[in-house]
């Protein structure tokens, strides 16, 4: 199209709106969205065919909204089918999801190499050597599904409920597979989230009883971000853009990121700090608000638990808000510039213009803290709890450009059955060792079942390869190679993984665009929900085709998880003895399976406030308004939930605590809420939490155990950890003070923008950008060690060692040693992802395990060309297996950076090389399970952990009681 066509499409465009620019494209981005085929053609859009340039020849598609699956963000896709081949040609950009906003990162379009890979398994498999030899034979679902289903009833029949597992990476949906675990009685839901973000949450938690922060970019005045947002961090493409969005405007962006991320490359401020120092920076930052008084001393008083504190930590002074004052200044003085400047390595200078600029953004100070070092170092914690209290000293909480808690800003809609809490604790996810942690401990599985604590009949994983991801992989295949300890493991992947490998059977699951799912994130002031589908289902129900299964539309016999979970438990319970059968029964046809129309219809007529009405405009169902447009927005500018008054019918028969929580007996409302409220626990006597008072007026608040926001844990105080009852700062396990003369820091936290985990390692796109992982080194490192860039290394932890090539950079820190863990694939066999995944012998000698490259990768013969003109070799080096297991003793997060010795490799070593002691990685799991506080010795009421914590798939409530012989005495 010529400028000039394109001009004329505009101004045709323009006349049809009657306005200019903003409403071209009418969607919910409310952007001028040139770009995007209007809704209205979707059903039938052209576009000419480039391979057939110079001549003219159209091609019609169907565009087929569907949701991302390549991160957690959970973007808008939109599928364009070939109306000819029935085929999907590309991915676009949905823009009518309002979160992305038509916008995505290369992994979304990526999409499409996903589901034409050649090497992606097709057909359910089952192992036909022993476990990891690499042979495999094809079964039939039914065949699977029997034995797998025999097998679950027969432990739970045998009361043997904590031998079943499900242990998810990425969910990429909202409690569909915890209540199926709840069908089941069973309390064996484990996630990846230890690894992952646990770090930052428990912090958030902390303070909001909200675990996740929702930023509000575009209107900040300020921004401080202690994450790689802009290429990889969490919400990466929906937060991208709000960032840069908010710099349009005119945001200050402050970056903290020992090396040079994309996103420092775009900051006003990048500071480099000494790794897991951060929270001694942000604390002089936060003294240098309180010594000026530029903080936010109306909101401190109202929203703060400071009566609580002085009441209970300092009932030697008077209880009021002076006190308070007087105390919190002289509690912080301590944190100088100079202090901070010692312990971080930057300027005093520079910190205190960064606490100048932060001074005054008010209550637009938006800011973010994801993995990064939160989830790098010992108490990292702290780094996300001392980031939010800068917000929660500015008041700049729940605001226009301020920092929101995630659960106003996302939308869980009521499912059509909700089965009762599992009547049982698991002791293999939730070791009383760790009452304070945020998620399962799901790294620690092969220590705890070594250790004899538990053994697994079923295992399943689902979009997750713990032994690439995890740290300490051989451990893990240790534990899945070990019949006593692992009676059958069930792989549910699209692809082929390091772990599959050791699986029993492994069945397909369905890309992105082969699958149902909703999901709603935090990803502006608002709530929205997304609607994942199987798109070429979509399309050709579109035409009048009915279906009754999606593994009857997908490649060969790929299915989707929602039909095998809700397949699965019909079997587990064919004739309904059990109870559980109900909870995958049709409500229109009782005596049948539930199919996946009814589920999601009931969901979209019954609890998703506004969207029947939308979609009765358009003279359209709810599913259907869903399967046209992929999305749709509940509400904007959720605002403050916490200042909103409590209505006067919960206001019966309450009680009144000391610090002004309120609880009632008034029955809770029926209809779904459209803000969905966490709520803390009520009290013994049956009343629930309601609210608190402020200045005289009953208001929502927090679901903290106080109401309101919480500089003081008194969760923390009383359950072992008094030391951190407030926010502070300590050294991490990497301080300068412990490590030995020659050893340096490794960071691991980080990821190439255009990778994934796993799953990614069969998009060819993606694999030509991005295909290896050096180490990155300063120059001046480099000199003292005599390498050069592309020089072989050799990286040693306290386990192992791995090789690595070099890259010498100013993008570092000094000293500091940098590798990305997106990298390293191998298989063992050609079966695998050849495009990325190396060829590796596998060997061991007793505890002592080496991985040597054997080939590394190559052009191919397939259907697809493309695998002809490979042209890369190196897949990079497999890091995570080197480093043992660092649980957090409070968050349970392993911490991931490493103490390390950087050398010249030897003569023998080869790029990629590995080599670990698994008998050095169970005595460093001991050491730091040494340092926990176990609920039977600390917790203040005799329970496994406090009951306000927010844990997936929670237990009934008497199962959080630990045993009374059980508990020791309370130091
Ligand atoms: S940020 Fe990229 S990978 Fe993540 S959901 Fe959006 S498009 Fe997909």
């Amino acid at each position: 199209m010529s400028p000039d066509d394109l001009d004329q499409r505009v101004s045709a465009a323009r006349d049809e709106t009657g306005s200019r620019g903003e409403t071209f494209y009418p969607g919910p981005s409310r952007n001028h969205l040139a770009a995007f085929p209007p809704k209205e053609r979707w059903d039938d859009w052209t576009e000419l065919d480039s391979r057939a340039w110079p001549k003219r020849k159209e091609r019609h598609y169907s565009l087929i909204p569907t949701t991302c699956f390549n991160c957690e963000s959970a973007c808008g896709l939109l599928a364009y089918i070939d109306k000819v081949t029935g085929e999907v040609q590309k991915f676009e950009g949905n823009p009518e999801h309002p979160g992305s906003r038509g916008r995505n990162c290369a992994k979304g379009p990526a999409t499409l190499n996903q589901i034409t890979d050649p090497d992606r398994i097709l057909y359910p498999l089952k192992r036909a050597g022993k476990r990891g030899e690499g042979k495999w034979e094809r079964v039939s679902w039914d065949e699977a599904l029997e034995d797998i289903s025999a097998r679950i009833r027969k432990a739970i029949v045998e009361d043997r409920r904590d031998e079943i597992m499900y242990h998810v990476g990425r969910p990429g949906e909202d409690g569909f597979t915890e209540r199926i675990l709840a069908a089941w009685g069973v309390d064996g839901h484990n996630s990846h989230t230890n690894i992952c973000s646990s770090g930052s949450r428990e912090g958030y938690q902390l303070w909001m009883g909200m675990d996740r922060p929702s930023p509000d970019h575009s209107n900040a005045k300020v921004i401080l971000l202690i994450s790689a947002h802009l290429e990889s961090g969490h919400y990466f493409n929906p937060h991208a853009q709000r960032v840069i969005d908010g710099k349009a405007n005119g945001a200050k962006l402050i970056v903290f990121d020992t090396r040079l991320s994309h996103t420092a490359t775009h900051a006003d401020y990048w500071v480099a700090p000494y790794p897991g120092s951060e929270a001694a920076m942000l604390l002089a930052i936060a003294n240098y608000l309180i010594q000026n008084n530029l903080y936010n001393r109306d909101f401190v008083r109202q929203w703060w638990n400071w009566e609580q504190y002085l009441a209970v930590e300092h009932p030697e002074i008077e209880t009021n808000f002076q006190s308070f004052e007087t105390l919190l200044r002289d509690t912080y003085k301590q944190y100088t510039f100079e202090f901070a400047a010692a312990e971080s390595g930057v300027d005093a200078r520079v910190i205190e213009e960064i606490a100048e600029l932060v001074a005054t953004a008010g209550t637009r100070f938006s800011s973010h803290n994801w993995r990064s070092v939160s989830s790098g170092v010992s108490g990292g914690w702290s780094v996300a709890r001392c980031l939010f209290m800068l917000n929660a000293l500015l008041g700049a909480v729940a605001t226009e450009g301020g920092v929101f808690p995630n659960a106003w800003n996302k939308f869980v809609p009521k499912p059509i059955y909700t089965p009762p809490h599992p009547r049982m604790w698991n002791e293999t996810t939730w070791p009383r060792e760790y009452p304070l942690s945020m998620n399962e401990m799901s790294f620690l599985l092969p220590h705890l079942l070594k250790d004899g604590r538990s053994r697994l009949d079923v295992y399943f994983t689902r979009v997750y390869n713990p032994v690439w991801t995890n740290p300490d992989g051989f451990s893990w295949i240790e534990m899945l190679t070990d019949p006593d300890l692992v009676g059958c493991y069930v792989a549910l992947t699209p692809t082929w993984n390091e772990t599959s490998y050791f699986a029993d059977y492994i069945l397909p699951m369905g890309h992105g665009s082969e699958r149902h799912d909703i999901h709603s994130y935090e990803t502006h002031d608002s709530q929205w929900l997304g609607f994942r589908q199987p798109v070429l289902r979509a399309a050709r129900e579109r035409q009048g085709e009915s279906f009754h299964s999606t593994r009857d539309v997908n490649p060969g016999e790929v299915w989707e998880e929602n039909e095998f979970w809700l397949e699965l438990t019909w079997r587990i319970d064919a004739d309904g003895s059990l109870g559980i059968r109900q909870y995958a029964e049709s409500q229109k046809n009782p005596g049948t399976r539930l199919g996946i129309d009814e589920y999601y219809e009931w969901i979209f007529d019954n609890s998703v406030p506004g969207l029947p009405e939308k979609a009765a405009d358009e003279s359209l169902t709810p599913l259907e308004y869903m399967r046209r447009y992929g999305a749709f927005e509940i509400k904007q500018n959720i605002g403050k939930v916490y200042e909103q008054q409590v209505d006067a019918w919960e206001l019966d028969d309450i009680r009144e605590d000391r610090f002004g929580r309120i609880l009632t007996r008034a029955p809770k409302p029926a209809a779904a809420n459209i803000v969905p409220i966490p709520t803390p626990d009520g009290d013994e006597e049956g009343r629930r939490f309601v609210g608190v008072k402020v200045d005289g007026e009953v208001k929502r608040g927090f679901p903290t155990p106080s109401g309101r926001l919480e500089f003081y844990s008194h969760t923390l105080a009383t359950w072992g950890w008094p030391e951190h009852a407030i926010p502070g700062y300590f050294k991490s396990h990497v301080h300068p003070d412990k490590l030995e003369k020659d050893q340096t820091i490794l960071i691991s936290t980080f990821r190439l923008p255009v990778q994934i985990h796993t799953r990614s390692a069969n998009a060819k796109w993606l694999d030509e950008i991005a295909h290896t992982n050096p180490l990155w080194i300063h120059p001046s490192h480099a000199a003292k060690l005599d390498v050069q860039s592309g020089d072989l290394v050799r990286v040693e932890t306290e386990i192992g060692y791995y090789v690595v090539p070099a890259w010498v950079t100013e993008g570092i820190r000094p000293g500091i040693v940098a590798c990305s863990h997106h990298m390293g694939r191998w298989k063992l066999t050609e079966e695998g992802q050849r495009q990325l995944m190396a060829t590796v012998k596998l060997d061991h000698e007793g505890t002592e395990w080496s991985l040597k490259r054997e080939k590394g990768i190559e052009p191919y013969q397939s259907p697809d060309p493309d695998t002809l003109r490979i042209w890369w070799r190196d897949a990079g080096v497999h890091q995570n297996m080197t480093f043992p297991v660092h649980p957090d003793p409070i968050s349970g997060m392993h911490c991931w950076h490493q103490a390390v010795r950087v050398k010249r490799a030897e003569p023998d070593d080869n790029a990629g090389d590995v080599f670990v002691d698994t008998k050095k990685s169970h005595e460093v799991y001991k050491k730091w399970l040494a340092m926990t506080r176990p609920a039977d010795k600390y917790s203040p009421d005799g329970t496994r952990r406090p009951y306000w914590m927010l844990r997936p798939l929670k237990p009934a409530r008497e199962f959080y009681k630990l045993p009374k012989e059980e508990l020791a005495e309370v130091p």
